[in-house]
């Protein structure tokens, strides 16, 4: 497996450590030791993978893993030492892929990374199945080779939903998720938006009911095989 991984760590002996077993195992990394320049860093070089510290100078990892998140899907596996302070689920709240918890084993982190990299393969390898394409580093969704022309938001919405194919989301889940700020929308915004993208989606193909309501509850991708 290769890829270029980011690795956001202010200990320089702890990154250079898993900066030597990510090259060992045939990936590219990169190392930052503050979180200032962080997000600069990744629209300029759009790494495969980031392996983010929570607890840095300048900026903390929550943050930069929001800000993100407002224009990247790239996988992020968030690094914390503050187990008892930060609840799990809100690690993943913010739109990171995985965690891991300090101390940790740079063996393990590699297994992480790589466990990572191959559920998005996976992932992409499934949409362009049901001919849905998307172009995380450009937030572009193409369906059978013609674009949606989807605002971020509803990008981020196909994307949650067609990642996880079969996983139904409520209203509320669906909010954290698209907004990672939590700014104040409301049940209805999410329908709204699931309306239009639904429209745009039956535009290029009238047959393709690929996001579905799950009544009472909220919304789900369709994998798209015939039961
Ligand atoms: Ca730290």
């Amino acid at each position: 497996m290769t890829g270029n991984i980011l690795i956001v760590e202010d200990e320089p002996k702890l990154a250079s450590l898993l900066a030597d077993y990510l090259k060992a195992y045939g990936f590219t990394p990169f190392c930052l030791y503050r979180g200032g320049r962080v997000i600069e860093w990744v629209k300029e070089h759009q790494p495969d993978l980031i392996l983010l510290d929570l607890m840095l100078p300048e900026r903390d990892g929550m943050e930069i893993c929001r800000d993100i998140r407002k224009f990247s899907a790239v996988p992020i596996i968030m690094i914390t030492a503050k187990v008892e302070e930060i609840d799990r689920v809100l690690g993943l709240e913010i739109g990171a892929d995985d965690y891991i918890c300090k101390p940790f084993s740079p063996r393990e982190v590699v297994a992480r990374v790589r466990a990572v990299l191959r559920r998005v393969k996976e992932h992409k390898e499934n949409l362009q199945l049901q001919g849905l394409t998307l172009d995380e580093d450009k937030y572009k969704a193409y369906l059978k080779g013609h674009e949606l022309e989807l605002t971020a938001v509803e990008f981020r919405l196909l994307h949650l939903l067609a990642t996880n194919p079969g996983r139904i989301y409520n209203r509320q889940q669906l909010m954290n998720r698209i907004y990672p700020d939590q700014r104040n929308v409301s049940d209805r915004t999410i329908d709204s938006h699931i309306k239009k993208l639904r429209r745009k989606i039956e535009a290029i193909d009238p047959d393709a009911k690929i996001i579905q309501s799950v009544y009472g509850v909220g919304y789900k991708f369709e994998n798209g095989e015939k039961k």
